[in-house]
């Protein structure tokens, strides 16, 4: 026993030493790191305001919400922000940031801990620890020579799974062996494009490199084969998500039972079809900023009807367009806002429920961790932090101040 104390005692002395000063071999078998971050104003992902609120970080994840008083003796590493918002790690659910070659780093520094990939090659999820979180839909289901194969690699005339489409003819086995592949291979959801084209302003309806635009109507899939892609994907409990830009594509998709449409549609949708999706409790991405062409008389139409119509929205901004920031885009959440609130005059909770479909509401969708977006116990530690208050004034959202993703900090500029 002798022989052993001194042993036990250099272990207790070590697992102290290493709660204070971080030795990181240490700390990385015994004694998880912890971190506490204190702010003037604080949003969990669902309510907003709550003021002087203290995050308690351990490991990976959130371990404790409080007043500073009550978790101040919790942890000794303190990240005080003084007039700051902490808000939960932003969620673009719609990008294409692999298909592209947007650097992820770069998409992470500006306050997007988590891209849903809808078009593009398929990956299992990945990061999400000091590095972007990123899922994947794999390549879009479509027609053979229909979109988004005939705009961007019209050479390709079946796609692939490393591809932006991936296409299926006429048998109904071959969509539900698609399906299957996809899902077998990591996407979160399954994509499907039911677009025969012809919108004006829309961005796939502007030349892509030299290939000039196919003559519309181009060839979509059968009501059949879309039925068996969304049976097979709920079969598998995948959602379905489906681009849609106008009226044929629309119905087509609420006739078929699809969950979410990838955009707010470009050209004007009628009213009835509307209802029909808002009924079938149909969710919709915004994309409304990389969209803006398309206009008032269609785009901003169909979405102040969808408003007034309780429908539900998730944000989204497309990341990989051009025109739109490669982070956290304050213009499409300030579109969101003017265009989907509904028949009252803009108030408070409109502007929360902005933040909600950025963070919590779009976690919860996403369905790989019912706690993404939130900040609660238990929750990933993705976390942005911001000088002021965002929910007067959403641009500064898009140059954060502090990023931590998974408990790791990537951006501080409050040391500075
Ligand atoms: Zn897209």
């Amino acid at each position: 026993m002798k022989k052993i104390k001194p042993k036990n005692n250099f272990l207790l002395l070590t697992l102290l030493t290493c709660q204070i000063g971080g030795f990181p071999i240490l700390a990385k078998a015994d004694a998880p790191k912890c971190q506490l971050l204190i702010a003037k104003q604080f949003f969990d992902g669902v309510n907003f305001p709550q003021p002087n609120m203290a995050v308690l970080v351990v490991g990976n994840k959130v371990k404790q919400i409080g007043s500073a008083e009550a978790l101040g003796n919790q942890c000794k590493t303190k990240i005080n922000l003084g007039d700051a918002t902490i808000l939960p790690g932003f969620i673009e659910s719609h990008a294409h940031v692999t298909f592209q070659s947007v650097r992820k780093d770069n998409v992470l520094e500006h306050g997007i801990t988590t891209v849903q990939d809808t078009g593009g090659p398929l990956l299992p999820v990945e990061g999400g620890q000091g590095k972007l979180r990123l899922l994947s839909t794999g390549p879009i289901i479509q027609a053979v020579g229909g979109y988004p194969l005939n705009i961007f690699t019209p050479d390709d005339t079946a796609g692939g799974l490393d591809k932006v489409g991936i296409t299926v003819t006429s048998s109904r086995n071959e969509a539900e062996k698609v399906v299957q592949q996809l899902a077998d291979g990591g996407a979160t959801a399954i994509k499907i494009a039911l677009e025969p084209g012809g919108e004006t302003g829309a961005p796939w309806m502007m030349p892509h490199g030299d290939h000039p635009i196919p003559d519309a109507p181009w060839p979509l899939l059968s009501p059949e084969i879309v039925q068996a892609v969304v049976n097979k994907a709920h079969a598998l409990g995948k959602r379905v998500i489906a681009h849609v830009g106008e009226q044929v594509g629309f119905d087509l998709a609420v006739a078929s039972g699809v969950d979410e449409l990838a955009h707010m549609p470009c050209a004007a949708i009628s009213d009835a079809s509307l209802q029909n999706a808002v009924k079938a409790g149909i969710t919709f991405v915004t994309t409304l900023d990389t969209l803006a062409s398309c206009g008032p008389t269609g785009l901003h139409y169909n979405a102040f009807r969808l408003g007034l119509m309780g429908a539900n929205f998730i944000y989204g901004s497309e990341v990989a367009h051009d025109n739109v920031p490669w982070g956290i885009n304050g213009e499409e959440m300030h579109m969101m806002l003017h265009l989907t609130h509904g028949a009252d005059a803009i108030n408070f909770d409109d502007v929360v429920n902005v933040f909600r479909s950025v963070t919590s509401k779009a976690g919860q969708r996403l369905g790989v961790n019912p706690l993404l977006g939130s900040l609660v116990p238990g929750a990933p530690a993705d976390i942005i932090a911001v000088r002021g208050n965002p929910f007067e004034r959403f641009k500064i959202l898009e140059y954060p101040d502090l990023v931590m993703s998974g408990g790791k900090i990537v951006v501080n500029k409050f040391e500075k």
